[in-house]
């Protein structure tokens, strides 16, 4: 049996608190891989100008090619219409059917899992590692999910990630106001959205 890690984000662009979390993920929970999916149309972003799915697939390809654990799937940018994490999960179960499967994510989208569509049906499929900044109040925070939440119980794990106050809406909004980007995100990601002039007004 193995365990997989996945990674799902709009990538818009990737940067290194997604590499980061995905990395701890991967040595603390002794995950044999970790798959990053680039979301499709994403039901709950409400922004109207997402970049390109070839593009923000374009950019996790380069961030993850020197990382022999990190793989990417093309599954929800390539899927029509708004992507349901739900129907992802059901997609990777039948890929592997046997395997424990763990979704990564940062604590801030732990809280939004519960307006997803099938939420409760979410947890019978994988399991979640929730990626916390050291000082956030994991305890009092998880208490209070599992108790609210009760299809929760044991299947959300915590994880101490070093301090990454790095978001890709920041980024974008450095690219717009001509400020550096630089060691925000891997350097090949940096020069690759620069080529395409991406995030500038
Ligand atoms: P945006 O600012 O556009 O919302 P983002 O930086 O939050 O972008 P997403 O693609 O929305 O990136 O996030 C994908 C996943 O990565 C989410 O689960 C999010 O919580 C997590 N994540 C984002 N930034 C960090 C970070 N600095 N440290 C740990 N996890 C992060
Ligand atoms: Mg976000």
């Amino acid at each position: 049996m193995k365990k997989i890690g996945i990674m799902g984000g709009t990538f818009d662009p990737i940067h290194y608190g997604h590499l980061v979390a995905a990395e701890m993920a991967r040595a603390e929970f002794k995950l044999s891989k970790v798959l990053f999916i680039p979301t499709g149309t994403p039901p709950h972003k409400n922004r109207r100008d997402i970049s390109a799915g070839e593009v923000r697939f374009e950019m996790v390809k380069r961030a993850i090619q020197d990382n022999p654990a990190f793989d990417i799937s093309a599954l929800e940018i390539e899927r029509e219409g708004p992507s349901y994490t739900v129907e992802t999960l059901r997609v990777l179960r039948r890929t592997w059917p046997e395997d424990e499967l763990y979704f990564i994510t940062g604590s801030d989208a732990l809280l939004e899992i519960f307006s997803w569509r099938e939420a409760e049906e979410i947890f019978k499929l994988i399991q979640f590692i929730g990626a916390a900044r050291p000082g956030f109040d994991a305890s009092d925070f998880f208490l209070k999910v599992q108790q609210e939440h009760p299809e929760t119980q044991g299947k959300i794990h915590y994880l101490e990630v070093p301090a990454l106050a790095i978001s890709s809406t920041d980024i974008r909004a450095r690219v717009r106001r001509g400020e550096p980007i630089r060691y925000l995100l891997p350097e090949p990601v940096r020069l690759y959205l620069e080529e395409l002039g991406l995030y500038v007004e």
